[in-house]
């Protein structure tokens, strides 16, 4: 009796996202299962697609002269197991795209290497030395002696092409198949070799006694019962570290494996030698600037049980450990852990499906948790604990906010106030490190005035105007509105007004002027975009070959340099005006975590913020650090104005080559939901549509870029009505002669 398999290509396009059955030919019975990679023909003129086999059934409702075979099997073992297969239909289903795409993500890269790079080849599929056995009787016995032949040639040659064995084995068809029935050959594909080099360790350091509120953090994960997330809010330098290091300790003891987030940028040795000391080979890295054969191997390390915890960014979530015990998800606030490519989605609610599913344990940590994070805690959906001292001997730095304002007027027109000065120079003369950081958020996005701080705010909307190069205008990415860039400011009527910018270069020609005898590093997306030069920017940092270090975001997170006294933010405000309802959070994180990089061993650090905007909530509560009375004014204000986590946004994104094509597109969905929307509020709930507008960053490789955000204060609601109304476009659109990529984002970020 035939068997079929259901499978699905592996391709992202919308229309081929469902099934096709498949007849699974005689030679495959023994190697297919379900989880397995597969290559089949499709289309008209046959040609060989990827796919992934997702279950095997004995009846298939089409004919049996019109289906088609399996070619082959990619995977001796199922590359997916049966859990992540339902993973992938949860993503579908809340993520707005395609099965195949969901799948793409949840297999490690190396998995998909593109068909070239595979042949059909015959491996052994039994033991060498049983093989060797089987040689011995087969010689013996003096019978089928073709058999012989192509079995000792495989054994020579494991993983060479049919046609080889044919060939040099001087043997027919039949003898080879019946190897391959008999279970003792089996076809399978060939995958090009790959080198795993280690990442290098540089820390070490030692093991220390727990402090009272680590302990209680360690124990409480440990031992809770319910199932919810825990949120271990604990500030910069707290110990949260070492908190995952002794839960993950009690959990391997267990017999359970571990997974540990972290964002890309800080996956430095620092963290990963901190793993390696603990650990050693039961922990392994994965990162993105391995090659997929790297990670590829690391992702089949675990699945194998050679490993137990996994280090990396949000891909390393889709480990397939057997026994999975804990997810750990550090820094849970950075961006990163939202995925910018299809599926977006969001690692953390990943996370917490698959904790749902495998009962493993789900612990966020963060010293700026987010806002919605943050909330979760406060209504019980989180395990709230709390580490509010330095763990070992650092002390929480000095914090001095200087008004550049009051510079201006002073006549100081440099980039460096007079305190800074003052402060480089000391700390220079003791041979003390200093770095200095630059907010490039919202970096020459926004109009203000230098003179008296006005920055150019839609009045609608309470977020700033977003400055548009292309037309010189100004316009509010919530409702629309546009307005001309004032010559004076509309405030103070001074001309001191103009798009925000200063660049890390600008800042170092200014440091070496100054400072002229000072060691100077410079570390922007300019000087890491080589491979590996992040990481010697920042080891030359650490080894205290420079006094310096200027960067942006990148240099403000999870680095630990215990000779940095002194941390300046140079325009600490910058993100405040993103033209985003998030700019407070983001200003108030960033100025947190770079003040948190001061005085992180015995002596006192110093920190000082100079910004436009001194009297600002984010910028206050970020210099006291203290995230609970900004936590606290932050959701005052988003729920006058409606704002997230008290409602939610969707965000589509419209994206293509042709500008007036993208532009018809979404203006059509534009209709659509305009249309529709009606049907879906009622006298409690509405519906509010945001755009369509050019995307902050218009146009991308070549492709222009327009959004349409939907805010609803019902996620349900607002997700079926985006579902009906994605599929009404869809319908209208079934034979388009241009593509638009429609992205739904799982924040609402544009
Ligand atoms: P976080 O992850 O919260 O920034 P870390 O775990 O990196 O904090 O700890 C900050 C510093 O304090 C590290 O150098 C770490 O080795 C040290 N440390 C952590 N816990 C303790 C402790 N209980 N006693 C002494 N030092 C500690
Ligand atoms: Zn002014
Ligand atoms: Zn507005």
């Amino acid at each position: 009796m035939a068997l079929y398999a259901s499978v699905i290509l592996d391709n992202p396009s919308p229309e081929i996202d469902r099934i096709f059955d498949y007849e699974i030919p005689f030679e495959l019975l023994n190697t297919i299962k379900a989880g397995c990679r597969v290559k089949v023909p499709f289309g008209p003129k046959n040609n060989l697609a990827g796919g992934y086999c997702l279950d095997i059934k004995n009846y298939s409702d089409i004919p049996e002269e019109k289906i088609k075979m399996i070619y082959s099997v990619t995977d001796k073992e199922p590359l997916i197991s049966r859990d992540m297969i339902e993973l992938a239909y949860w993503m579908k289903e809340k993520y707005f795209c395609t099965l195949s795409q969901c799948l793409n993500v949840i297999l490690p890269a190396g998995a998909n290497l593109k068909l070239k790079n595979f042949s059909k080849a015959v491996f052994l599929n039994i033991e060498k030395e049983k093989a060797n056995e089987l040689i011995k009787k087969l010689d013996e016995s003096g019978k089928n002696s073709s058999q012989l032949k192509a079995l000792k040639y495989v054994i020579e040659n494991n993983g060479c092409n049919i046609s080889d064995i044919l060939i040099n084995a001087k043997v027919s068809r039949s003898p080879v198949d019946t190897l391959i029935k008999n279970g003792i050959l089996f076809v399978g594909e060939k995958q090009k070799e790959h080198k795993f080099d280690n990442i290098a360790i540089i820390d070490k350091t030692d093991r220390h006694n727990l402090n009272e509120e680590q302990k209680n953090a360690v124990d409480t994960v440990l031992k809770s019962e319910n199932k919810k997330p825990f949120l271990l809010f604990g500030i910069t330098g707290s110990g949260k570290t070492e908190v995952y290091l002794n839960i993950i300790e009690e959990i391997i003891n267990e017999g359970k494996q571990a997974i540990v987030l972290v964002p890309e940028i800080s996956l430095t040795p620092l963290i990963v030698g901190r793993f390696k000391n603990r650990f050693g080979d039961k922990a392994a890295v994965t990162h993105s600037k391995m090659s997929n054969g790297e990670r590829y191997e690391v992702w089949n390390k675990a699945r194998n049980g050679e490993i137990s915890i996994v280090i990396g960014p949000r891909s390393a979530v889709f480990m397939p450990f057997e026994n999975l015990g804990i997810i750990i998800i550090d820094e849970e606030h950075e961006s990163s852990y939202i995925s910018e490519t299809s599926p977006k989605y969001s690692t953390c609610q990943v996370a917490q499906e698959i904790s749902k599913k495998s009962g493993a344990k789900l612990v966020l940590g963060s010293a700026t948790p987010l806002i919605d994070s943050f909330l979760k805690a406060q209504n019980g959906e989180y395990n709230l604990l709390k580490l509010t001292k330095r763990a070992g001997n650092g002390s929480l730095p000095e914090t001095e906010i200087v008004d550049m304002r009051r510079e201006l007027e002073e006549g100081n027109r440099t980039v460096f106030s007079k305190r800074l000065y003052y402060a480089v120079k000391e700390k220079l003369d003791k041979g003390e490190q200093i770095m200095l950081f630059l907010n490039r958020r919202g970096y020459s996005t926004f109009v203000s005035c230098r003179k008296c701080g006005h920055v150019m705010m839609c009045p609608n909307c309470s977020v700033s105007y977003r400055y548009h190069y292309k037309g010189n205008f100004l316009m509010c990415h919530y409702c629309g509105k546009k307005e001309e860039v004032p010559a004076v400011c509309p405030q103070c009527g001074s001309k001191y007004i103009k798009y925000f910018g200063t660049g890390t270069q600008k800042i170092e020609d200014e440091v070496k002027r100054m400072f002229p005898h000072a060691r100077v590093l410079r570390m922007d997306f300019d000087t890491v975009s080589k491979k590996g030069s992040h990481r010697e920017i920042l080891n030359a940092f650490a080894k205290g070959e420079a006094d310096i270090l200027i960067g942006t975001q990148m240099i403000a997170k999870g680095h630990d340099f215990p000779n940095v006294t002194l941390v300046g933010i140079m325009a600490a405000d910058v993100s405040l005006n993103i033209g985003d309802y998030r700019g407070s959070e983001v200003t108030f994180e960033l100025i947190t975590q770079a003040a948190g990089r001061a005085g992180r061993s015995g002596a006192k650090g110093r920190v000082i913020i100079q910004t436009y905007q001194s009297e600002h909530y984010a910028v206050e509560c970020a210099a006291r650090q203290d995230y609970e009375s900004f936590y606290k004014k932050e959701c005052a204000v988003r729920k006058i104005m409606g704002y997230p986590p008290f409602s939610y946004v969707y965000t589509l994104l419209f994206s293509g080559k042709d500008e007036n094509k993208v532009n018809e597109k979404i203006t059509d969905f534009g209709r659509i939901v305009l249309e529709s929307k009606n049907e879906f509020e009622n006298t409690d709930i509405k519906i509010n549509i945001i755009g369509p507008t050019e995307a902050v960053v218009y146009k991308v490789k070549n492709e222009y870029r327009m959004t349409i955000s939907v805010k609803c204060s019902d996620e349900n609601i607002l997700r079926n009505f985006i579902k009906k109304a994605i599929e009404k476009y869809n319908e209208s659109y079934k034979s388009s002669a241009v593509t638009v990529n429609l992205y739904m984002s799982a924040r609402d970020m544009f």
